[in-house]
């Protein structure tokens, strides 16, 4: 069993460190929240971030956005000078690239961002999408396995937070187009199950419609039967298109889909649904006509 690091206790970071406490390592947990850290059944509270890592085997980050984790990892009293020599970092945050990048320079680092989303953390059924070194990544494997179901190596470091901003901008593009489709067939008076036999059997066939239809019905459980409660937040999506966008920046990618849909969950947030459910836009895309 291994020494474990663990700093960042928040809705996912939580579960993830209980986890890891429940499949037998001894995990040495950190937040800035004392109310996070009380919930952190099975783990020892650390002082500091740098405690945490203190002789870990791993170290693992489950931050808000990339400054924290810049800040966390080397800012003073930063947790890669607390590290052993021999530490393998794992920074699990959602963050940008350049970031990612440029905190795991000269360091045996992974980035190792995740979906699946609040019950996936609760039910260690989580996906990794991990960028970094082969040696790294063997080492972590295991360790990532008592958090999630799917470990995937994606290749050089930044190459998990590169899938993780490809994979929600296609996600956004393509629940933006189910719900403009089902709202052009609420218009032609055809039923959303009529539309949903159709599509899910033919080309128009995608994750958004099949498995989180964003209407009620179809899928009985997709966030519409529960009124958009998320599931994925709004506020989460924008950050995820957000991300995207600065990579597309960055490289000079032209992705006008990409673009347009950070401007359409931008409105969507600003209005009132940062806590819905992404899929909820259906509903401001019904007014938008
Ligand atoms: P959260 O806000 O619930 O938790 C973040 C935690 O970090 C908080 O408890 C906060 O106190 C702590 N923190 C901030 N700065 C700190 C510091 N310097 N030292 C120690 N602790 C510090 O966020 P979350 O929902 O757990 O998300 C974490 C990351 O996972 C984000 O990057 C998010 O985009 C990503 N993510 C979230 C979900 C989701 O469904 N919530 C899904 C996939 C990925």
């Amino acid at each position: 069993m291994a020494r474990i690091g663990f700093v960042g206790l928040g809705n996912m970071g939580g579960p993830m460190a209980r986890n890891l406490a429940k499949a037998g390592h001894e995990v040495r947990a950190f937040d800035l929240s004392a109310a996070a850290m009380a919930a952190a059944t099975g783990c020892t509270p650390a002082a500091s971030a740098a405690e945490a890592a203190t002789g870990a085997d791993f170290v693992i980050t489950m931050l808000p956005a990339g400054r924290h984790v810049r800040d966390a990892w080397l800012g003073a009293g930063g947790m890669a000078a607390a590290a052993a020599p021999g530490a393998v970092l794992i920074d699990c945050s959602t963050i940008d690239v350049a970031t990612a990048r440029e905190v795991a320079t000269g360091l045996p680092m992974l980035d190792a961002p995740v979906s699946g989303g609040t019950m996936g953390a609760e039910n260690a059924t989580l996906t990794f999408m991990v960028g970094g070194p082969d040696g790294a990544f063997a080492a972590a494997e295991p360790i990532l396995q008592a958090m999630g179901r799917s470990i995937v190596h994606c290749g050089e470091s930044g190459a998990g937070q590169a899938a993780k901003a490809c994979n929600n901008m296609l996600l956004a593009i393509s629940m933006i187009g189910t719900a403009e489709a089902f709202v052009l067939a609420e218009k032609l008076g055809l039923s959303h199950q009529a539309l949903f036999d159709v599509a899910s059997k033919s080309s128009g066939q995608c994750w958004a419609l099949t498995t989180y239809c964003p209407v009620p019905g179809p899928v009985p459980g997709s966030p519409a039967n529960r009124d958009y409660a998320p599931g994925f937040a709004g506020a989460l999506m924008e950050k995820d298109l957000g991300l995207a966008q600065q990579a597309a920046q960055e490289t000079g990618a032209a992705t006008p889909l990409g673009a347009h849909a950070l401007e359409l969950y931008r409105r969507f947030v600003a209005e009132g649904g940062a806590q819905t459910d992404f899929s909820g836009i259906i509903r401001m895309l019904r007014g938008a006509a």
